[in-house]
């Protein structure tokens, strides 16, 4: 793995910090020069030994990189690496990629959630064909302009791709940094202190080692629930391990109980034992994705009314519903949904696409060559198997 670049940026990003020095603890203020400069080689060092052979560390292409770090958005390392090899052969450049249809787009990404990236690595290849002749652009500005691509992810890019001085600040540099000076409000409350303490402490010689190494510590040995402080780098700096309150940190925001949502599900079947399928809409969640169609139960309401409801509602068709095929439980990052699925017998009325992009029936034998959510899944196994 090479770990040092001399490959130093043309355009420095501009100071982007609103927060001041006072923000943060004034014992750390206080000796923040003498810290940095201790900190940074220490975990330089630590870096070179233990830093993880990782395959998106092995280029400097750009466009794979940001392949990398879209993946990586909430996802684990391990989940990543098949996809990311997968999608590098199939998608192997920007013109490729924005030049796919957006459905063998959402087929490649299927199972990794957060659909939203997928279509937004899709919108924002056209875009870098468009306006940067397909090169990704290497200025940070440009760079956070295009789909998807926010302040951490712009400085994980340029830093990984350019070797910029770009800062980063996602989950696992957040805890870090937050335990580091033992931050007593959440992380969230304190943002613009942990870009400010992000930004200083990363060295204009070596910034794409020191923000993987960064983001390395965060995911091996600053973990949440084990932080192993022995092994650690910063361990003498660190203000969490030297108060011995690393498990208090960071600070957690009480969080209302998840919206749980029951929904009726119709497995339509005509005359010809094709199944019925819809397209939703580009926006939320699960956009462009199919599902079976169906939705929300209404208060009072059974699931069989529900699904004759919605399926006249969103598609214009009439269906006589018959026995319940299964019961699903799912937990998306904001809310919990119990998909209540039946079969549905068609009776009357061609499919329209009144709340959704596109409707068709297809063989069973077809099925897996579209888009699912995960759910979906369990339901198109379900139907394989009768
Ligand atoms: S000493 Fe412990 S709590 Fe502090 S940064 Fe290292 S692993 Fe995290």
């Amino acid at each position: 793995m090479t770990k040092s670049d001399s490959h130093q940026t043309k355009n420095p990003p501009r100071d982007r910090s609103v927060a001041s020095l006072e923000a943060l603890p004034s014992d750390f203020v206080e000796s923040l020069s003498g810290r940095v400069a201790s900190l940074q080689p220490a975990l330089l060092a630590w870096y070179a030994q233990q830093g993880r052979d990782l395959p998106w560390r092995r280029t400097r292409d750009p466009y794979a990189i940001w392949i990398s770090e879209i993946m990586l958005q909430q996802t684990q390392v391990k989940t990543v690496l098949p996809y990311y090899d997968r999608w590098l052969r199939q998608f192997p450049t920007v013109t490729a990629l924005a030049q796919a249809d957006q459905q063998r787009v959402l087929k490649a990404w299927e199972g990794l959630g957060y659909y939203a990236r997928a279509r937004n690595l899709h919108r924002a290849a056209q875009a870098i064909m468009a306006d940067h002749a397909g090169e990704f652009p290497s200025t940070f500005d440009a760079a956070i302009a295009l789909p998807g691509i926010g302040r951490t992810t712009a400085g994980g890019i340029l830093s990984a791709a350019f070797n910029q001085p770009v800062a980063i600040l996602d989950g696992n540099v957040k805890r870090v940094l937050a335990r580091l000076i033992a931050l007593r409000t959440p992380p969230s409350k304190a943002l613009d202190q942990l870009w400010l303490l992000s930004e200083r402490l990363l060295p204009t010689d070596h910034p794409r080692d020191f923000n993987q190494a960064l983001m390395d510590l965060g995911a091996t040995l600053c973990t949440r629930h084990r932080p192993a402080c022995l092994l650690c780098p910063w361990q003498s700096a660190c203000a969490a391990y030297n108060q011995n309150v690393q498990l208090e940190i960071p600070m957690t925001e009480a969080r209302a109980p998840l919206p749980h949502k029951q929904i009726g599900v119709g497995v339509v079947w005509n005359e010809q034992g094709q199944i019925l399928i819809d397209r939703r809409l580009q926006e939320g969640l699960l956009g462009g994705l199919w599902e079976f169609p169906g939705g929300k139960i209404e208060p009072g309401e059974t699931v069989e009314d529900c699904i004759r409801r919605e399926l006249q509602e969103e598609l214009a068709i009439e269906v006589e519903v018959g026995d319940r095929l299964m019961t699903i439980n799912h937990t998306y990052t904001h809310f919990k949904v119990t998909l209540n699925v039946f079969h549905c017998r068609h009776t009357a009325g061609e499919p329209q696409p009144i709340e959704c992009d596109e409707v068709r029936w297809v063989e069973v034998s077809e099925l897996e060559e579209f888009p699912f959510p995960k759910a979906n899944s369990q339901i198109i196994d379900a139907i394989k198997a009768l």
